[in-house]
């Protein structure tokens, strides 16, 4: 039997079996249209509220204040992009974090030809957010800022509740992307004080292609899509039931079972790092040491290309990443790993594991005895390799 070890949860996720099933009648039984006034329509209203009722759960948010996207792009899209120009009255100054996920800062871009000022927010050689610094460049010019809960790359945890409060002092807007950190730690909107968090389905074992913005009342946004005014009028079109219901269901598995499998995925990560660290010289574990997500270890190998590792690995059935799976094909080194302090050449040779519910010990002792010898390899042929290590 071939071996599959796939360890890039943060690019790609499988539907948890019972969140399919969950799906499969909104599919062909159930596929009356929420808007309509007659039972089939009604039935299928109450389906999307139950779901809408569990996403709310899971981050301790009011119902109401969750509307439907395609996912964590178009989430952030509507909540940077909408807040920002809905709120341009208050100043011109967005604020963002230096790891945020390429779409934030490609938005953020946006804004910038759009007129505003967008500051960048330095992190330390962890990637852990400079919060003295953010104190010193927020000002009352400032309409938003925007700090994820955790980066899916680094693993690093941010202090957002601290970060939340700094922007409240001059009454600007909060955003978390908390796409990467959704049902691995415990999320509490109101407890951090997050005015827009983005989530997305499919890191949370739903199906790919839905996503939610949580936006608190009160907090106005330009909607992005117009059109028959579903979503409260925030998200116009109609609403992709099944796969709505699908993270519905996701979102409430996740509630349920995220200590256990967090505390699981903690053990198997630790020996992960512990394993290749002690095998491998001249190897080093990439974020935060403890504040990390628990199924995140990002290791840096001297002298060779995380692409070369990859495509090794991958011949011997082990799948990862080298980066962010969003930028994985620009071969531009890591802007997460730069923010923290890496030189490129460092920033090159680093591999992303990002374990799951796919993930088991056995796995990851196979790849404790494989890596190795495929580090030793590649080094043996790179120019840059000292002569003791070759
Ligand atoms: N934000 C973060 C932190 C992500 O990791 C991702 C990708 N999983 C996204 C946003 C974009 O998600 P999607 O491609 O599903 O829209």
């Amino acid at each position: 039997m071939s071996i599959r070890v796939y360890m890039d949860h943060g690019a790609g996720r499988s539907v948890d079996p019972r969140v399919l099933e969950a799906m499969k009648p909104y599919y062909t039984e159930r596929f009356g249209n929420p808007a309509s006034f007659h039972s089939e329509g009604f039935k299928t209203l109450e389906a999307l509220n139950a779901a809408r009722g569990s996403v709310a759960q899971l981050i301790n948010a009011d119902p109401s204040d969750i509307v439907f996207t395609s996912g964590a792009t178009e989430a952030n899209n509507l909540a940077l992009l909408g807040a920002a120009l809905r709120n341009r009255k208050k100043g011109s100054k967005v604020m963002r974090s230096a790891v945020e996920h390429i779409s934030v800062i490609n938005i953020c871009k946006e804004l910038f030809r759009d007129g505003f000022e967008v500051v960048e927010c330095p992190v330390d050689e962890t990637g852990v957010l400079d919060l003295a610094e953010l104190e010193r460049l927020v000002d009352d010019d400032t309409v938003l800022v925007t700090v994820m809960v955790a980066n899916g790359e680094i693993g690093t945890l941010q202090p957002v509740r601290d970060a939340a409060e700094l922007a409240h002092g001059h009454s600007a807007l909060f955003h978390t992307d908390a796409t990467a950190a959704a049902g691995q730690v415990p999320l509490d909107v109101k407890e951090l004080g997050i005015d827009l968090m983005t989530l997305s389905s499919n890191d949370i074992y739903g199906p790919k292609g839905v996503g939610a913005l949580y936006i608190r009342k009160g907090v106005r946004v330009k909607p992005h899509m117009i059109g028959g005014g579903q979503e409260n009028g925030i998200r116009s079109g109609s609403e992709n039931v099944p796969g709505i219901v699908g993270m519905g269901e996701a979102a409430r598995l996740a509630r349920q079972e995220m200590e256990a499998e967090s505390k699981r995925l903690t053990a198997l990560r630790d020996r992960l790092i512990e394993g290749v660290l002690a095998a491998i010289p001249e190897s080093y574990l990439n974020g935060h040491p403890t504040e990390r997500l628990p199924n995140n270890a990002n290791i840096r190998f001297s002298y060779i290309e995380g692409e070369a590792l990859i495509l090794s690995l991958d011949d011997l059935g082990i799948q990862l990443s080298s980066g962010s799976a969003c930028a994985a094909k620009t071969l531009e080194p890591s802007h997460t790993l730069l923010a923290c302090g890496l030189k490129h050449e460092e920033a090159h040779g680093s591999l992303v594991f990002t374990l799951g519910k796919n993930n088991n010990l056995d796995q990851v002792e196979y790849v404790i005895r494989e890596l190795p010898g495929v580090v030793e390899r590649l080094r043996a042929m790179s120019p840059l390799t000292p002569e003791e290590l070759r």
